[in-house]
């Protein structure tokens, strides 16, 4: 059986919970979970990131393109729970799990991701998780770093602060030197899991953007050979690319993420889990193995015992 997750990310005051339905309601329709990255409190003035090398940049966007054009600049940041209709859509179904996508998805998001002063960000990151169970109920148990960004020296407070990660490709520079072979093995393996400390690292190979993505028509064969290689297969969408810069839906990206969606449901062994199911699915397996290796240690022991001692 595959593991899937789905998962779309900027999930914020922006968003509106008719293009998120519109995405996602014929999966949450069948009981299959979507997790949400979620921005605790958006910056309106988060640059563009990559400049002109990004697809989006169309020789005068200046800030990130999920800030709709009409915020786009302003010295302003707005709370999640400000918008009551996305909280309510979110808090009625059973399966949207959100998960903490930054504070505030800007520059100071970035250097700490990146590894700068992190202690200093460790009482940002806490408001920004209070401010998501304050609008959901339940504090987030895994962190979703905006642009993939990670070092070690974020992952040290991530992992004190959360059950997991969901990151891109996780480098080994994230870890500590004696974990290294681990991963190596793991990446080898081409297994999307790996446990450091308490924390679960969910990797995955590619996300579903307009980077990697020009042409959505490659979206589904690039999906379906993934899942002949991948055990855990996290799927990231960002609901804003399938619309028009703010203003309608763009047809020729939605077409092919709807034809993703039919293929998924017709597959029969795959088995779809939220971050936290996840989790506490590899913690169980962890557990029986820990149990059997204990039992095949006692039984070597007894075997021993009989050798030397006899019945
Ligand atoms: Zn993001």
């Amino acid at each position: 059986m595959k593991r899937v997750l789905i998962r779309d990310d900027d999930v914020c005051y922006f968003t509106s919970p008719e293009i998120l339905d519109r995405l996602y309601h014929r999966l949450l329709e069948r009981s299959i979970p979507v997790n949400l990255s979620v921005i605790p409190k958006v910056s309106c003035t988060t640059p563009l990131p990559f400049g002109s090398d990004n697809p989006y940049f169309d020789g005068h966007l200046r800030y990130e393109p999920f800030i709709p054009p009409s915020f786009r600049g302003l010295l302003h940041s707005y709370e999640v729970g400000e918008n009551g209709a996305l909280v309510s859509y979110i808090g009625a179904s059973p399966y949207l799990a959100p998960t903490q996508h930054g504070v505030t998805h800007d520059q100071a998001d970035l250097s700490f991701l990146s590894g700068e002063a992190p202690l200093d960000f460790r009482q940002a990151l806490l408001q920004g998780k209070a401010m998501l169970e304050m609008a959901f109920g339940e504090s987030p148990t895994f962190f979703t770093p905006p642009w993939d960004r990670l070092s070690l020296p974020a992952m040290e407070v991530l992992q004190s602060e959360f059950q997991g990660v969901s990151a891109g490709f996780t480098r080994r520079r994230f870890l500590p030197v004696s974990d290294w072979g681990r991963y190596l093995l793991r990446r080898f393996q081409q297994r999307g899991l790996l446990r450091w400390k308490r924390c679960l690292l969910v990797t995955h190979p590619f996300d579903l953007s307009r980077f990697r993505f020009p042409n959505p028509r490659d979206l589904l064969p690039h999906i379906i050979l993934a899942l002949g290689q991948w055990d855990v297969l996290v799927l990231t969408n960002h609901y804003w690319e399938y619309l028009n810069d703010w203003s309608g839906w763009d047809q020729a990206r939605l077409k092919p993420w709807d034809e993703v969606v039919s293929y998924l449901l017709a597959r029969e062994d795959l088995k779809f889990e939220t971050f936290t199911s996840l989790e506490m699915a590899c913690r169980s397996a962890d557990a029986q193995s820990k149990d059997s290796d204990r039992q095949d240690s006692l039984h070597q022991l007894r075997n021993h015992a009989k050798w030397r001692y006899g019945p």
